[in-house]
């Protein structure tokens, strides 16, 4: 149940920093802060997927848009929450098995 939340809230983060968003969270009070420096440059990779930027915000997943930034934010949440989601466990399980070895 904990990790649900933590989860829901990773993925309000990645859609918040792709929209350029304020954080509402510290990345360091949602994953252990081991990983935290190396989970933010996941994020960054993953904004490159999800947003476009050339004249405006784009969604990069379905080509809609241009968005202003809380529209986007809000495309990103209603419609590509389980994109992100996914996203942000692949990103976690990797970077628990590199800082396990
Ligand atoms: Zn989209």
């Amino acid at each position: 149940m904990r990790q649900e939340i933590a989860l829901k809230k990773l993925v309000e983060y990645v859609a918040r920093k792709a929209s350029a968003l304020t954080q509402r969270y510290e990345l360091e009070d949602l994953v252990a802060p081991s990983i935290a420096p190396l989970f933010e440059r996941s994020i960054d990779k993953m904004i490159v997927t999800l947003v476009k930027r050339n004249g405006g915000l784009r969604c990069n997943l379905c080509d809609k848009g241009p968005f202003t930034k809380r529209g986007m934010y809000l495309h990103l949440i209603r419609v590509h929450a389980k994109d992100i989601e996914f996203m942000v466990q692949e990103e976690l399980k990797k970077l628990l098995e590199v800082v396990r070895k």
